[in-house]
């Protein structure tokens, strides 16, 4: 029998505010345990919580940008469960009236080669909802030791339909939420900070089944690659129960990345066994039109549109187009560009091989690179009228990177300007004619490859000032061919 994999993510990310969900102290990573905290977040007697409209702002912005129906009265609910991550017994979440219902993620898989698009799909949203994050339990030896810190960090759960099929499209929908989460300035993402944190529900049916099988939930899954891996295993891991004949039992399994094991952890509890209520301290709260308006004037072009425009628009590959688009600031970088008159490709390319170089090599982002949208366009400006040869370009693009010195000021102070003076260049031509006899015989046999020698020669002893079109004119007027 054929089997399929379903899969359901349940995606925890942090919001980045300045302060906690339902207090004014801090939020934070790497502080020293437990000085964020409050009354509120330590749950001292009499301490009630506010609620952080930053947070409320960022889920609704989230919930426009993923298509999502946004709730018109929105609640919270108490999450009842011990454990000392917690400090209050229960954890601020949402029950029955989440922010956000229904949307949908778009994910790209991987293409045949870099050069070409693969397949996009769109993976539909139960609902996306608010909730506080709960403190840090670190075991060493036979101490316990708890750090609440991050108890009450503003945190969204982004809750998918069964309808992933593979660890590839897990690992593509992550990615794509990450883009479009960042791109919004709603939360950098980053799964090393547990910024970003992803369970995954799993279960195999044989193919063309349309009811679902038991699932298994996997924790602990903290990097992309770890969740595409994860996935995988566990897919493998029941297909083999399977195939030997016993039943999958509904569990939560703790995923090991370095082993690529995972081990049970518990038989999954259920909704009800929490005991949600509504929270008696916070009040319900009414999101009307004028408010979603005015936050999806705030939103940004969404990643995948921004790669289909740069296709379409501006003509770009797309094995460019999709470089540019992973970076906001890269892409406005490039748009920035060719605003200033720069083609579109010549443009593209300068940013996505030369400028992402050098960047990655200085370690340096974007915004923090000398190089602005002025020198690029500045560059592309003097290559187009031939003032400088492509050799010379990457010569003045290491300067003014090195440097953020502009483009024509380098050529001036270098005197790079590229040599179209007919007689000069017929000079070098007959200098390295006569210098490679062998390459001009080759040439006259027919061999028109072998002109690449004498090209060379001539831009060597021109020190790279020889116009390299207006040389192989020359060269082949000279030898006759
Ligand atoms: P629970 O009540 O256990 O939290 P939910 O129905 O709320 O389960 O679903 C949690 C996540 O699991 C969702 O992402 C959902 O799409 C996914 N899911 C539910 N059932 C299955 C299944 N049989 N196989 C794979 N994923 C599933
Ligand atoms: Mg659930």
């Amino acid at each position: 029998m054929n089997f399929e994999a379903v899969i359901g993510l349940e995606v925890h990310v942090q919001i980045r505010t300045a302060s906690k969900m339902f207090t004014r102290v801090a939020t934070g990573y790497g502080a020293p345990p437990n000085t964020l905290t409050d009354p509120v977040v330590l749950a001292l007697p009499g301490a009630l919580p506010v609620l952080n409209k930053a947070a409320l702002d960022a889920i609704i912005k989230t919930g426009l940008m993923l298509d999502c129906e946004i709730a018109s009265v929105t609640r919270w609910d108490r999450k009842n469960y011990f454990y000392p991550d917690s400090p209050k017994n229960y954890q601020l979440s949402q029950y029955d009236q989440p922010v956000c219902r229904g949307g949908w993620v778009e994910l790209e898989l991987p293409g045949p080669s870099l050069a070409v698009m693969g397949e996009h799909k769109r993976i539909p949203l139960t609902r996306i909802h608010l909730e506080e994050d709960v403190g840090k339990l670190t075991h060493e030896a036979h101490d316990s030791l708890i750090d609440y810190n991050r108890a009450g960090t503003p945190l969204m759960e982004i809750v998918t339909e069964p309808a992933l099929r593979s660890p590839e499209e897990a690992f593509a929908f992550l990615t794509s939420l990450r883009t479009s989460l960042i791109y919004a300035g709603i939360s950098d993402c980053d799964m090393e900070k547990g910024q970003m944190r992803c369970d995954a529900n799993i279960s195999i049916r044989p193919v063309g089944d349309t009811k679902l099988g038991t699932k298994v939930e996997l924790k602990n899954l903290n990097s992309t690659s770890y969740v595409r891996d994860g996935i995988a295993a566990e897919i493998k891991r029941q297909l083999n129960v399977i195939a030997s004949g016993d039943t999958l039992v509904q569990e939560t399994r703790l995923y090991d990345g370095e082993t690529g094991r995972s081990a049970s952890m518990r038989s999954k509890e259920m909704a009800h066994d929490y005991r949600y209520f509504p929270d008696p301290d916070l009040m319900p709260v009414r999101i009307d039109a004028e408010w979603k308006a005015r936050l999806a004037a705030e939103l940004p072009e969404r990643p995948f549109n921004k790669q289909r425009r740069f296709i379409d628009a501006h003509a770009l590959p797309y094995s460019a187009a999709s470089v540019l688009i992973r970076d906001r600031a890269l892409a406005d970088f490039f748009e920035e560009t060719v605003k200033l008159g720069a083609k579109p490709t010549a443009a593209a390319n300068w940013i996505v091989n030369d400028l992402l170089r050098q960047l990655a090599a200085a370690n340096q982002s974007v915004s923090e690179s000398k190089m602005t949208p002025t020198h690029i366009a500045g560059l592309v400006a003097l290559l187009d009228q031939s003032v400088i040869s492509s050799t010379q370009a990457k010569e003045v693009f290491a300067e003014m990177f090195a440097s953020g010195e502009s483009a024509p000021a380098v050529v001036d102070r270098k005197g790079l300007r590229q040599s179209t003076d007919a007689n000069q260049l017929e000079a070098w031509c007959d200098t390295a004619i006569r210098n490679d006899p062998k390459s001009v015989e080759q040439v006259r046999a027919g061999n028109p490859k072998a002109i690449n020698a004498l090209k060379g020669a001539v831009m060597k002893i021109s020190a790279g000032k020889a116009n390299p079109k207006l040389v192989d004119e020359i060269l082949k007027k000279q030898l006759g061919v």
